[in-house]
């Protein structure tokens, strides 16, 4: 499935480390999912991989965009989205970005409090505004509970005051947590969005959408969880059954499950050791580390698959570390990853499903080293 990746490291051989994005692959990520979800819009999560040709490329294929920053805005009308395609995401927005992204067109807007209101009213007048409300994250490796959303209690106070403020009180949002491996989260979340689409009918407001937001998740080594098509399928079955069959504007913000399975990083062995103190233990030292891309292997959360040269036949347990001087840099200890026993400095070592979540988290240039270098196919 990653064959063009594949060759593309074999013929270029490209300086370590670097990601390589197939592009085809972005797009069937995206059209198989509106294949699998064909009642909801999808708004591609642009922060899971922003680069301009996955933007141009999804752009291109039709897909809507969640975007979180002005930054992220701009770099989806330059791949030529237009503005009715993009929400703005965020729930915490500077006052002169609310203008700034109204004067450019963006007219869709997230928000959970009523300090935010009070600046969408004031920099956005006449937008349309979902809230977000809090669900549980259980199930999520890698969560993002209370940050943000507001409690369901408060969601019907919040858009009848957009309304009375001149807002458009347009819907309701929430978020299951990134790589979500329990579909009874938004099972739940869906349930508590149908409760306050009649409590607010109750009150006049009749509200035109749900937006159901990421979380899909993709095949990682400590990930058994639901395919793709069972998520989706259990999330239809529920806003049929809640929703009589009648079903308001349903969007999702996939960003995971739309690139993360388009990506490999190759990075490059720089030692291997025994350390003796603490017990006796492998270390493997690579050429890319916590700060070079892979933030989220903090806590061990997400666990990428390995693969390494040749055929090996005999494995030992290492702990794999990134090269900087900082002791964070520790990729996997507990999680025990078998490396090959003849495993030297100067080997490949290539991680899978590495398409989001890895270019932009690398840091300018932390101890001296370079940002991820990332190649399109
Ligand atoms: C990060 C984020 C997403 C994307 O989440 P994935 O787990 O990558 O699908 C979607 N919506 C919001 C509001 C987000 O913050």
């Amino acid at each position: 499935m990653t064959a063009k990746i594949d060759n593309y490291l074999e013929q270029n051989n490209p300086a370590t480390p670097c990601v390589v994005v197939d592009l085809e692959r972005v797009e069937t990520n995206y059209r198989s999912m509106t294949e699998l979800a064909p009642w909801a819009e999808i708004f591609y999560a642009v922060k899971a991989n922003p680069a301009m040709p996955v933007l141009s490329s999804l752009s291109d294929a039709g897909c809507s965009f969640d975007a979180a920053s002005i930054a992220e805005i701009e770099a989806c009308l330059e791949a030529g989205v237009s503005p009715e395609r993009i929400s703005y995401g965020n729930t915490v927005k500077k006052s002169a970005d609310i203008a700034a992204a109204a004067a450019k067109g963006i007219g869709l807007f997230a928000f959970d409090s009523l300090g935010e209101v009070e600046k969408l009213a004031a920099f956005a007048p006449g937008a349309k505004v979902f809230c977000r409300i809090v669900v549980a994250n259980d199930g999520a490796r890698w969560p993002l509970t209370r940050k943000f959303g507001c409690a369901p209690d408060e969601a019907a106070p919040l858009l009848l005051a957009a309304k009375q403020a001149g807002l458009v009180p347009a819907g309701l949002s929430f978020h299951v947590g990134s790589q979500q491996t329990e579909s009874e989260r938004w099972l739940e979340g869906i349930s508590r969005c149908a409760d306050l689409f009649e409590q607010l009918a109750a009150e006049g407001v009749s509200l035109e959408l749900i937006n159901l937001g990421g979380g899909f998740p993709v095949p990682y080594r400590n990930d058994d969880g639901p395919e793709l098509h069972e998520v989706f399928d259990s999330i239809s079955r529920a806003l049929n059954e809640v929703f009589d069959n009648k079903l308001p504007r349903i969007l999702i913000e996939p960003g995971r499950a739309v690139v993360a399975t388009a990506g490999k990083l190759r990075s490059e062995v720089i030692l291997v050791t025994e350390r003796i103190y603490g017990g006796r233990q492998l270390w493997v030292y690579l050429d890319v580390g916590r700060y070079g891309g892979l933030a989220e292997t903090e806590g061990e959360a997400i666990q990428y698959r390995l693969e390494f040269q040749g055929q090996p036949d005999a494995f030992a347990s290492a702990v794999i570390a990134g090269p900087t001087c900082d002791s964070h840099d520790v990729l996997y200890e507990d999680a025990s990853y078998d490396v090959p026993t003849d495993l030297k400095a100067g080997d490949l070592v290539t991680f899978q499903n590495t398409g989001a979540y890895t270019s932009t988290y690398a840091s300018i240039g932390f101890n001296g080293f370079a940002p991820l270098a990332e190649y399109f196919v």
